[in-house]
């Protein structure tokens, strides 16, 4: 492992004035993805910013019934939080379907949205990758890629963003708040996750050195109904093959509004707007999902090896809406 220096950020002034004196910084939050990535080499900062002991480790109510989730507060207080569970229990869902409690403990809010992918060419050095390396090659595109993407990616990178709290993030329209060299901040998450096309080492609109500083929701009276499923190859301690949050609302057996993102779908949390646009207006019932679902995926663009995902996403919606809808009825 290479020599690297260590600081502690007591204000966000100061961690945003370190980062800046110093290009080759990066924010330590938990650390349980960057730490990982300096073993392997893939990430080589010459110090480490730690942003744990900032003032930014609180889950705040708005004044228009939304929440404000502080950066550092952790993955298990977020989970845990009596608001979450109860407003957005999605997003309490999708945070405890990821990793292990130990690593929950451990992970914040603003390292969780900025983890990088679990491609595996990603962390082998010896394997071209657009994304660590510009220009290299993608290796998974003619490789391995049975869990890459297959909406929105591009020949120059087909990995998928492994997060799951950033799923229900997207379905509830979260904004990223953060602090630059220049100012504050603040950006939609659709907006905050840039499209792959040919950069694939660009993934998000945060400016160089700049420190997430907060997560807000706002009210989403819809998303007190809300589901969050993850399907992986294993039980427990594994990364989504693919994952829904979804939020219905139903009155008299029409679906008033719907929310839906897809996860391990694409580079970034897939918010699928063509679904709910068909899910609205139309019938609570099977049909309807389904027609939901293959409007979505009708622009998926699969591998040679991950075409079964295009029929698990599908059953995952229909499966997550029918639930949901079977909930209103009740
Ligand atoms: C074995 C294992 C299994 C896992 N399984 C899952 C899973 O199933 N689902 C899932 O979603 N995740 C999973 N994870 C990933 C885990 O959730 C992430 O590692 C964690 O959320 C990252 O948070 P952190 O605070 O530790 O980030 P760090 O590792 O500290 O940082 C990650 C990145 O974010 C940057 N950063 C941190 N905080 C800020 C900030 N406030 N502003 C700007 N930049 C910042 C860092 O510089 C770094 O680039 C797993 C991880 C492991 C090791
Ligand atoms: S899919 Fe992306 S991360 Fe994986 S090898 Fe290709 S460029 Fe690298």
């Amino acid at each position: 492992m290479r020599e690297f220096g260590y600081q502690r950020a007591h204000d966000v002034a100061g961690a945003v004035a370190l980062l800046a004196a110093d290009p080759d910084a990066r924010y330590l939050g938990g650390g349980t993805n960057l730490v990982d990535l300096m073993k392997t080499g893939v990430e080589r900062p010459a110090r480490l910013v730690d942003v744990r002991e900032l003032p930014l480790d609180r889950v705040e109510s708005t004044t228009d019934g939304g929440l404000r989730i502080g950066a550092t507060v952790t993955n298990s207080d977020l989970a845990a939080d009596p608001d979450v569970r109860r407003r957005y229990p999605a997003l309490a869902q999708a945070v405890l379907a990821g990793a292990s409690g130990q690593l929950r403990n451990m992970a914040t809010v603003g390292g969780n949205l900025l983890q990088r992918t679990r491609c595996g060419y990603f962390t082998d050095l010896a394997a071209p990758c657009n994304k660590r390396a510009p220009g290299a090659g993608c290796s998974a595109v003619t490789g391995e890629h049975h869990n890459h993407a297959v909406l929105g990616a591009s020949d120059h990178c087909v990995a998928v963003h492994p997060s799951d709290m950033g799923v229900a993030l997207t379905a509830f329209d979260a904004r990223i708040s953060y602090e630059s060299p220049d100012g504050p901040g603040e950006a939609p998450i659709t907006d905050f996750y840039l499209p792959v096309s040919d950069t694939p080492h660009r993934e998000t609109a945060l400016p160089p050195g700049a420190l997430i500083t907060h997560v807000t929701l706002p009210a989403a009276p819809v998303a007190a109904r809300s589901r969050y499923r993850k399907v992986r190859e294993r039980a427990s301690y594994a990364f989504a093959i693919g994952s829904v949050a979804a939020a219905l609302t139903v009155e008299d057996g029409v679906v008033r509004e719907a929310r839906l993102a897809l996860g391990a779908v694409a580079s970034r949390p897939w918010r699928a707007r063509a679904a709910e646009a068909v899910l609205t207006g139309a019938p609570a019932d099977g049909a309807s999902f389904a027609a939901a679902a293959d409007a979505e995926l009708a622009a998926a663009r699969p591998l040679p090896h991950n075409g079964y995902k295009v029929t698990l996403m599908r059953n995952l919606v229909v499966s997550v809406l029918t639930e949901l809808a079977g909930e209103d009825a009740r």
